[in-house]
């Protein structure tokens, strides 16, 4: 039964599975190349702080963060790492850079022109670090040419305080490996980097791909010989592995994926029971119609904790260890399972939304796939009103 302490509907992080997965992805990768942990947007809802104390614990030592804003936060953990702001930043940002050292990313002169005033107004004199962007054909953010990289540049010469240390660029299908776009980008970014080379700019750091990319051989070696050539160290920015989710490849056959485990679970209660007789219906606007007496158990979650409405009649939960579905439209705060094949179903009972139960598993890519997303946006739609509870 339910104990009085319990909260309604919870999300389970597994530390020591994070820590599995990191080791993971740190052995598919050459020794000297670096890893950057992705913990954007709170680690893709997991929680940002308790998975920067764990996989610091391993090792890391770079982190990437969405905002500054977020960075700070994080700084509490991460006391000597290094952090990266890899989304966007602001002129209002800036004082959470300089205060808790983040790492910029830059890619615009107008960036370059607010952190240098920012500088200024504190009479700091010592150097910022701080990381370029090329646009290698994601066609999002980034130093688009050379011509762009070169009035950059002559920011940077204006305004000594500023640093470059590193440069990064982000893949548009790393997981599309016929034809492989990925080529092409490490050739472009190759390319853009030349400016930078020519006027003797000293790169320490070079990064790109993703989860995808670490898994990839061929890419990882690409980058290393350009990293090298440039005298600077590679790091690859994995998140979504992390959280044990794999990438999907085009063409998985060429690509040996070893286990990843999924560090988040959601999970709630039955609350109560309702019965129906055949022909009547459940939940809003009526699209779910019993077709059989039918028995639904009320569980306290619903849209507004981030269980998309659009796994209304479509996903699947766990009760005792068997899987059974949403009946109707998921509403803000409640949702209904037909566990009319689940006689022995009681209030208080363990629901899995996301997890392992009894030997069945409902993934967040399976949530994914019955709502066409991927398991980040999954992930990171569980809302922070749902308690994150660390188990090992
Ligand atoms: C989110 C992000 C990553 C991590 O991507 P995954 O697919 O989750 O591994 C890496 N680099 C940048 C710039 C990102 O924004």
């Amino acid at each position: 039964m339910q104990s009085s302490f319990s909260p309604p509907t919870w999300v389970e992080i597994s530390l020591s599975r994070l820590q599995e997965n990191w080791k993971t992805v740190r052995a598919v990768v050459p020794c000297d190349c670096g890893l950057v942990a992705v913990l954007k947007a709170d680690a893709y809802g997991h929680g940002a702080l308790d998975c920067c104390r764990a996989i610091q614990e391993c090792g890391a030592k770079w982190f990437g963060v969405s905002t500054p804003a977020e960075g700070r936060r994080l700084r509490e953990v991460c006391t000597d790492g290094k952090i990266i702001v890899l989304s966007h930043f602001g002129e209002q940002d800036c004082d959470d850079i300089l205060d808790c050292d983040l790492i910029p990313k830059i890619w615009e002169p107008w960036q370059a022109d607010c952190l240098v005033a920012a500088c200024r107004q504190r009479g700091r004199s010592d150097k910022l670090p701080l990381h370029v962007e090329f646009d290698t054909g994601l066609g999002r953010q980034g130093v688009p040419s050379t011509a762009a990289l070169n009035v950059l540049l002559d920011c940077f010469q204006a305004s000594p305080i500023l640093q470059i240390e590193g440069v990064m660029t982000h893949f548009y299908a790393p997981e599309a490996l016929r034809p492989d776009g990925t080529v092409q980008q490490i050739h472009r970014f190759a390319e853009l980097l030349g400016p930078m080379l020519r006027r003797g700019i000293n790169v320490r750091y070079l990064h790109a791909g993703n989860s995808a990319t670490a898994f990839v051989p061929a890419h990882v070696e690409a980058l290393q010989s350009l990293a090298k050539s440039c005298g600077a160290a590679l790091m690859i920015r994995p998140g979504m592995a992390l959280y044990g989710h794999p990438p999907r490849f085009s063409t998985p056959m060429m690509i040996d994926l070893p286990q990843l485990l999924p560090v988040l679970s959601l999970k709630t209660r039955v609350m109560s029971f309702s019965h129906l007789v055949t022909g009547e219906t459940a939940g809003y606007e009526m699209t779910f119609r019993a077709s059989r007496p039918t028995r639904l158990a009320l569980v306290p979650v619903g849209y507004a904790d981030g269980l998309s409405r659009l796994l209304s009649n479509r996903g699947v939960a766990i009760i005792r260890g068997q899987k059974v579905p949403y009946a109707g439209r998921i509403s803000m705060d409640l949702t209904l399972l037909d566990v009319t094949e689940t006689p022995s179903a009681s209030v208080g009972d363990e629901v899995t939304l996301i997890g392992e139960q009894g030997g069945e598993s409902v993934s967040a890519y399976d949530i994914a796939d019955a709502i066409g997303t991927i398991p980040d946006e999954v992930t990171c739609a569980i809302r922070a009103r749902v308690p994150r509870i660390l188990r090992n």
